[in-house]
């Protein structure tokens, strides 16, 4: 997994960021014990989702919040988290998308409304965020934070000052259909004794529920109920929420399921392997994402080799279809650290070479196939083929598991600009293949994407502008969609 964060090139515990992701979010009730532990375990399973800051809010009347930069185990260490009582609480992991990052945008955020406290934390973006925040200055509000977040949160502090004003789970998933439709949000709100949790009626990011033995816990991926005991796991519908109690928990649907906008990018990318994202296992995705990129790209070659890890599966796939047999030519340096921060591109060869080591005796003499699950700006993959030739390879055919990135995202994935993006650069592919230095390049097809996932998927940062629904502009397209050369 290749790629820059905003302010260069970053390493983290998943790998390599290849866009900012967007944020994770877990919380629940514990029924006998605090409620800290199982919040701190939970959330360390989303730290790939965000590694600028990590933040929990846990109680019922007057909530204990703590929240820094750093990651999960970072700012909640066993010493922090021991010292939480408590037995509900909310919390989040972040990467900055709207906001800064210092330590103002880390989440939850809390606010004190007619003498009680209300904690939110958010996962995704809020479409036409920027005419609604200016809105709500000029009618006298003020902002502390950039974030959508804080946003959302006044914004039904506003509506909930008319009657009959009650955080009830009713009144606020009516505010945040009635405001909010269009956008992306996993939303967790934290009020006195309850937590209520939203997911938006286009179902662009994932949320899921479950019940075990020691409470009712709910979080951006499945894969953060795995230490639970005795449970059962229920991927919560768009336009459907869950409120949880002392009492238990009730599923709810605040607004009706609207035409479904699921994020491909959680199966090609973003999510674990191991997590269960919108009905599917993302491993199994990005294993079938290979098979069909071999099936679109045969290339005559010796060994497959994946950029680790997100590579991997898709590398899986590519040799079981190809036959052509899988092996470690790349190992991923693990213990690079995440605060190692290249701020300037000419630096961010040198940061492949130290995330990345060659074995020369896989790859000497050998003709080599190395899949990748996407290229953004093309940069990393031309380091990786690099690498690789200056360790013996003899040749190097470059494989993209995800069609082009041609588009950025409103929904709250940070993608490089327009401009930055390698797919943009280039009028056909063949371009992208000198800058990269390939032997050859192929990306899988829009049309093999879509035929695996099928309807009811957001593929709009994949798409040209003269066929994104998001945008009215016309473009030349007739070379957008070559996907071999
Ligand atoms: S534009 Fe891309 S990254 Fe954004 S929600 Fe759609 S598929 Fe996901």
């Amino acid at each position: 997994m290749t790629g820059f964060c905003k302010k260069g090139y970053c390493f983290s515990g998943q790998g390599e960021i290849k866009f900012s992701e967007e944020c994770g979010v877990f919380g629940g009730i514990s029924y006998k014990y605090p409620v800290a532990p199982f919040i701190q375990q939970g959330l360390f399973m989303l730290q790939h989702r965000g590694q600028e800051s990590a933040g929990i809010c846990v109680g019922e009347k007057n909530p204990f919040i703590y929240k820094n930069k750093g990651l999960v185990m970072e700012v909640l260490s066993d010493r922090v988290v021991g010292k939480i009582r408590g037995r509900i609480g909310i919390s989040h992991v972040r990467y900055s998308t709207q906001g800064g990052s210092d330590t103002t945008h880390a989440q939850p955020y809390v606010v004190t409304y007619l003498g009680e406290k209300v904690a939110v934390a958010h996962n995704g973006n809020v479409k036409a965020a920027v005419e609604m925040r200016k809105n709500l200055e000029k009618e006298g509000e003020v902002f502390i934070t950039t974030a959508d977040t804080e946003m959302i949160l006044k914004k039904i502090i506003r509506e909930l000052c008319k009657a009959p004003s009650k955080w009830t789970f009713e009144e606020v998933g009516q505010v945040l259909t009635e405001n909010f439709t269009g956008g992306a949000w996993s939303i967790l709100f934290l009020v006195p004794g309850k937590i209520f949790a939203f997911r938006d009626p286009m179902g662009y990011r994932p949320l899921s529920m479950c019940e075990s033995k020691d409470g009712v816990f709910v979080s951006s991926e499945d894969t953060s109920f795995q230490m639970l005991e005795n449970k059962s796991v229920y991927h919560i519908h768009p336009g459907e929420g869950v409120e949880i109690s002392r009492d238990g928990f009730e599923l709810k649907r605040f607004a009706a399921e609207m035409s479904s906008k699921k994020c491909v990018f959680e199966h090609i990318y973003f999510a674990r392997p191991d997590s269960n994202v919108f009905g599917r296992n993302v491993y199994s995705s990005r294993v079938e994402l290979g098979r069909k990129c071999a099936l679109e790209n045969p290339v005559n070659a010796d060994i497959v080799i994946p950029v680790m890890d997100s590579g991997f599966a898709p590398a899986l796939g590519f040799s079981q279809q190809s036959g052509i047999p899988l092996q470690m030519g790349l190992m991923r340096n693990r213990w690079v650290g995440r605060t190692f921060i290249l701020p300037e591109q000419q630096m961010r060869s040198t940061g492949v070479r130290r995330k990345l080591t060659p074995i020369k005796e896989v790859l000497n003499d050998k003709r080599v196939v190395v899949i990748d699950d996407s290229i953004v700006r093309g940069t990393t993959s031309r380091e990786i083929v690099r690498l690789l030739k200056e360790s013996g390879a003899k040749e190097v055919h470059f494989r993209s598991a995800s069609p082009k990135i041609l588009n950025t995202c409103q929904w709250g994935v940070d993608i490089p600009t327009k401009k930055e993006l390698i797919a943009n650069k280039y009028e056909d592919i063949c371009g992208i293949r000198d800058f990269i230095e390939a032997d050859s390049l192929a990306y899988l097809s829009i049309e093999g994407l879509k035929e695996i996932f099928q309807d009811g998927w957001c593929y709009s940062c994949l798409l040209g502008d003269c066929e994104n629904p998001e945008n009215e502009n016309s473009c030349k397209c007739s070379k957008l969609y070559e996907s071999v050369c």
